[in-house]
């Protein structure tokens, strides 16, 4: 008998545990050949999460979980269910069944038929808001192009299936800022996908808005590329460049046009423009040097307060 290890990041799931887990259930006792775990990492939620799982976990052996010692965030807590996950695959999925358990056996033909990662890219459905679908596609292709990792198999979903093999490599990584999603791309194998269509989320709210979504998109371009370092230096020369042309422009004009009193209204532009860009560029080089702080720090990727595995 195989095993799976299934690993649920929870941050105040408390509607969505009972119902996932008799998903998932119903679909292994339909897959004879393997039994399965499910690993709930309780992210810091401040409901009854974390009441239900230890609950759950006395009545179903198959249920254990990890319990932060605060909010340290979705991809830590993916991190630590595959850690002390002991499966022969690992499958990582959200908790508000917005990923299908009903496609895992789809997951382990691929594993089965030789693929050490199987990907799965989300088609959204109509009832996904239009700024949100997007939003997420628009992000993904902004990061292939920007990185040097092709992050479009896949590149929206946090529900795959990595082999043994693949999830003992990730446990070397202790980086800051983790983007697995950039990581399980860059880190090769033999990788395929499935498609699957998005449903709604089942019970509770989002935690993702705007401002995390920001955060993650920064996260994901700047842990996996430098370009953005160049475009500053671009940028200079272009602009550079362009006020050098400019600047030419503005004084045959004004030689020709005989105006005495050199413009005071273009010399503050230039100041101010000049400056705004010196800004922007300190800014990307800021968040490099942030990276490189946090990073030398070495801190882990979370704190468990209790667990059960
Ligand atoms: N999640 C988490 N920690 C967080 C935010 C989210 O563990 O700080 C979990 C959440 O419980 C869910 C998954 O990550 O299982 C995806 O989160 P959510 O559904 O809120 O994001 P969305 O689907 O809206 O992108
Ligand atoms: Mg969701």
């Amino acid at each position: 008998m195989k095993k799976v290890s299934i690993v649920i990041p929870a941050h105040n799931e408390e509607g969505n545990i009972s119902l996932i887990y008799q998903r998932i259930k119903a679909v292994f006792s339909k897959l004879e050949s393997y039994t399965f775990e499910i690993i709930f990492v309780n992210d810091g939620s401040r409901d009854n999460t974390q009441s239900i799982l230890e609950e759950f976990s006395r009545n179903n052996e198959d249920v254990k979980f990890i319990e932060f010692s605060r909010n340290f965030g979705h991809q830590p807590a993916v991190k630590a269910g595959m850690d002390f996950a002991d499966g022969n695959a690992v499958i990582s999925m959200d908790a508000d069944l917005q990923h299908p358990p009903e496609l895992i056996p789809e997951l382990i033909q691929k594993w089965e038929e030789g693929f050490d990662v199987v990907l799965t890219n989300r088609k959204y459905p109509k009832e996904i808001s239009y700024f949100k679908r997007k939003t997420s596609e628009m992000f993904y292709r902004f990061l292939s192009r920007i990185s040097d990792v092709d992050l479009k198999a896949g590149g929206g979903s946090d529900f795959r299936l990595l082999d043994a093999s693949v999830v003992s490599e990730f446990r070397n990584f202790t980086e800051d800022d983790l983007f697995l999603r950039g990581l399980t791309s860059w880190m090769g194998f033999k990788q395929t996908s499935v498609n699957f269509l998005a449903g709604a989320r089942n019970a509770g709210e989002s935690s993702y808005n705007i401002k995390k979504m920001m955060k993650f998109a920064f996260t994901g371009i700047t842990a996996f590329s430098v370009k953005p370092l160049y475009l500053a230096a671009y940028l200079g020369f272009l602009f550079s460049a362009l006020s050098v042309v400019g600047y030419g422009i503005y004084v045959i004009y004004s030689f020709l046009a005989k105006t005495e009193i050199s413009g005071w209204a273009s010399l503050i532009m230039t100041i101010v423009f000049f400056g705004g860009l010196q800004l922007i560029i300190l800014g990307i080089f800021g968040i490099y040097l942030g990276k490189i702080f946090k990073q030398v720090k070495e801190r882990p990727n979370y704190i468990i307060r209790s667990k059960n595995l």
